[in-house]
């Protein structure tokens, strides 16, 4: 069984939201004074655990728990457990702030999670809390190193890049990349949802500029590497760099994603408000799998066929921590 939509474009990876929730409020994602879900709104465990087996069981072969900050909800490492062994699920995955790697990491390895990706903005503990506004940095970095001693692989960081508060810093964030032997994605900053501490169009920068700086010092080489996401890689050393450019380089044509909400909503794009509340579904015909398959099934008709994001406007008003990032 495989899931396409109406453009012939196969769907096999999933992103679930495990909480809108987050202990960060990075100035980019968030408005500093958020209101979230009431917790009856958001899918319980189960509910996620039925979710993947049927997304699997219709063809999604990679599923990516991220949020809000995933590992801020109870019960994850059990989660993770649970679905590792649902068959069919080729990858499992993880993206964190890391604020809670430092003691999750070693259970997250021995429940079977295959790779965990770790957002990381800046190398200077001010500014991580400036960025953040409630973060601190040494646990990051601490997580970070956890998770390395835990024995997790092809540890990447990912890196939001705003022209005035950490564009000098890129050289900084590839050097840390290479001594550490993390790979890196910088992505470049979407209208979702909005902000209140600057004006998008004002802190952005393409990938291209990103790669102008970064040519000056390395010599970057173009990699084949992919992991069927939307980050276009190139190669320094062991480290793969990867740019994810939802403006500059609209990578559409080869999506193979979809996303569900905390709550429980289908998202088939994340630059369009298309959605199906599968949520619903499960409560009102609790068990009824097949009307479940048949729901989501028709659901691809509707994924449209690319984004139009405009720097300009908010032109998303969900933001990133209930969409799924
Ligand atoms: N809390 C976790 C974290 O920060 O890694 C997972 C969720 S977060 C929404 C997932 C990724 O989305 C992070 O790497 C974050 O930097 C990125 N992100 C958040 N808001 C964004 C935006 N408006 N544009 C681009 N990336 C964004
Ligand atoms: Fe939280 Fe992640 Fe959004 Fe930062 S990017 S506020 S860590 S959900």
């Amino acid at each position: 069984m495989t899931l396409s939509d109406s453009f012939g474009r196969q769907i096999d990876y999933l992103r679930l939201s495990l909480t809108d929730r987050c202990d960060f409020r990075c100035v980019y994602c968030m408005a500093e004074d958020m209101e979230f879900l009431p917790r009856a709104q958001v899918l319980s465990l189960e509910e996620c655990e039925t979710l993947v087996e049927t997304f699997v069981q219709l063809g999604i072969k990679k599923v990516r728990l991220t949020g809000g900050e995933p590992l801020i909800r109870n019960g994850v490492v059990d989660l993770v457990r649970r679905l590792k062994q649902i068959p069919g699920l080729e990858e499992l995955l993880l993206t964190t702030n890391g604020s809670r790697l430092e003691e999750l990491a070693p259970a997250l390895k021995t429940a079977g999670l295959d790779r965990i990706n770790v957002s990381l903005d800046t190398l200077d503990a001010d500014r991580f809390k400036a960025l953040s506004r409630t973060g601190k940095l040494e646990k990051v970095l601490a997580g970070l190193q956890a998770a390395k001693a835990a024995g997790f692989k092809r540890i990447k960081l990912n890196s939001v890049i705003l022209k005035n508060r950490n564009a000098d810093e890129l050289e900084n964030l590839v050097e840390f990349a290479l001594q550490e032997r993390f790979d890196i994605s910088f992505i470049e900053a979407m209208p979702l949802g909005h902000i209140d501490d600057h004006q998008r169009s004002e802190e952005f920068i393409s990938s291209a500029d990103i790669q102008d700086v970064l040519q000056k010092r390395w010599q970057l080489k173009d990699s084949n590497y992919s992991t069927g996401g939307p980050s276009r890689y190139w190669q320094i050393n062991d480290s793969q760099i990867g740019f994810i450019s939802p403006h500059s380089d609209n990578f559409c044509a080869s999506c193979n994603r979809i996303r569900v909400t905390a709550e429980g909503r289908l998202l088939l794009c994340l630059g369009n408000e298309h959605s199906l509340d599968l949520k619903a579904i499960m409560r009102r015909y609790p068990g009824e799998t097949e009307r479940l398959k048949n729901s989501i099934i028709d659901a691809m008709g509707n994924k449209p066929e690319r984004h139009h994001f405009d720097i300009n406007e908010t032109q998303i008003v969900r933001f990133m921590n209930t969409t799924g990032g």
